[in-house]
């Protein structure tokens, strides 16, 4: 018998027909004789329209008050999963995030998980009954209802699961699985069947958007196997159990896998894309000590997240240009900051660029063979795309493209790193 906790996205949970065939996989893995704790999302675009809600009643918005009217989403989805198991004959009742408590901290609207008290679920669950929990929401210290971010829900499924030792916590979706890249650009996209925490982590946060990044770092810290898989499936399907979607697992599990042969290990696992970034260069900056952290103090204060940077080699003696990434949405307030700030940092001219992408390669296989950055730059000179700027982690190389030619990247560099599958699917 395995404890899962099984996590139903906003789509899986789009009206009452679809809760329905929620309940009828919820019922299914119980009675394989599972114990079960179910965490839902709100119903697809419920979010969305909550949001705006917010913002037409007072555009400066209280996070406090925010967070109570957002949170609503998931707690109807979630009364009526249990109704629906219940109409079904299984024992099933829902716990809201104050009544387990789902322990939270720091901001609202953007709250971390802290403590989840699991002791009266176990008992519960031990007991047999379905136990059915909204995700995105808990409490914080003052007693206040709190969210944790958009697409917070994976995250309140990943330390339900952690808090309550799970076997595994799968995670339904509309998609089957995580993909060597976006099956829509590449019909030739493999659905991985094992990824590591490290590569699932570099692949969400540099725009494959299957999970919430901070999610993949919980299930890491705290070493839950969490499986990717899809909700819109037939009767007939393969059941959960036998994995046919994609998990995600410990570099240790992987290891192990790649012992006994069960995988085999790619340089390069997967191929990601994000059309969210911004370009800003300022040119002719002082080339003395200081001078970028002249520019870059003020962003980070500001809690603006600079990602690629560039310092290109002075041109004139002792002048200049740097070159870095923001995300679009902070593109605005980042040109305000250092317009603000010109006088001190000592630039000429501002120039931004949101028409960017920036396109990413990932793979644990890159600690143990070189040559993949090279691969990737040849690749795209080969078709005439041009790298803005650069960026790599230990696990990862970013390049910044011009954004009309994100598609044909993504292709080339998949077709070059051997990621095509044999027959494009019909
Ligand atoms: N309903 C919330 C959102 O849309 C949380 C979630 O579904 O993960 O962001
Ligand atoms: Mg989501």
């Amino acid at each position: 018998m395995a404890r899962i906790v099984m996590k139903f996205g906003g789509t899986s949970v789009a009206g009452t027909e679809r809760i329905r065939r929620v309940a009828n996989i919820v019922r299914a893995q119980a009675a394989g004789g599972n114990q079960v704790a179910v965490v839902v999302s709100a119903m697809a675009g419920e979010t969305d329209r909550l949001v705006n809600f917010c913002r037409e009643a007072n555009p400066l918005y209280d996070p406090a008050e925010y967070d109570v009217v957002v949170a609503s989403g998931e707690q109807v989805t979630a009364g009526l999963l249990a109704l629906t198991l219940q109409a079904m004959g299984c024992r099933a009742r829902s716990w809201l995030g104050w009544q387990l408590p789902v322990r939270t901290f720091s901001a609202h609207a953007n709250a971390r998980v802290g403590d989840i008290e699991a002791e009266r679920l176990l008992a519960a669950m031990a007991e047999g009954e379905i136990a059915v929990i909204p995700g995105f929401q808990g409490v914080s210290d003052e007693q206040r209802i709190t969210t944790m971010g958009r697409g917070g829900s994976d995250t309140s499924a990943v330390a339900i699961a952690a808090a309550l030792k799970a076997d595994r916590c799968d995670i339904y979706t509309d998609v089957d699985g995580v993909y060597t890249t976006d099956p829509r650009i590449v019909a030739r996209a493999r659905k991985i069947k094992h990824i590591a925490f490290e590569e699932m982590l570099e692949l969400a946060s540099v725009g494959a958007k299957v999970l919430q990044t901070r999610s993949v770092s919980l299930a890491m810290k705290h070493d839950v196997r969490v499986q990717v898989l899809s909700s819109f499936v037939d009767d007939g399907a393969p059941p959960a159990d036998s994995l046919p979607g994609t998990m995600i697992v410990s570099e240790a599990e992987m290891q192990k896998l790649l012992e006994e042969g069960q995988v085999e290990r790619q340089t390069v696992t997967g191929i990601a894309h994000d059309k969210n970034e911004a370009r800003v260069v300022l040119t002719r900056v002082p080339d003395k000590p200081g001078a970028v952290a002249q520019i870059f103090t003020p962003l980070g204060d500001a809690g603006i997240n600079v990602d690629m940077i560039i310092q290109n080699v002075g041109r004139d003696k002792g002048e200049t240009d740097v070159t870095f990434t923001v995300p679009q949405a902070e593109l605005a307030r980042a040109q305000a900051l250092l317009e603000d700030k010109r006088e001190a940092i000592g630039f000429n001219r501002l120039i931004t660029d949101a028409r960017v992408a920036k396109i990413s390669v990932v793979g644990m296989g890159m600690k143990s063979h070189a040559g993949v950055a090279a691969t990737m730059f040849k690749s795209l000179a080969d078709r005439g795309i041009n790298v803005q700027a650069i960026s790599t982690s230990e696990i990862k190389v970013s390049v910044l493209i011009d954004e009309d030619e994100t598609e044909l990247a993504v292709r080339v560099l998949h077709t070059a790193y051997g990621l095509d599958s044999e027959l494009a699917p019909a």
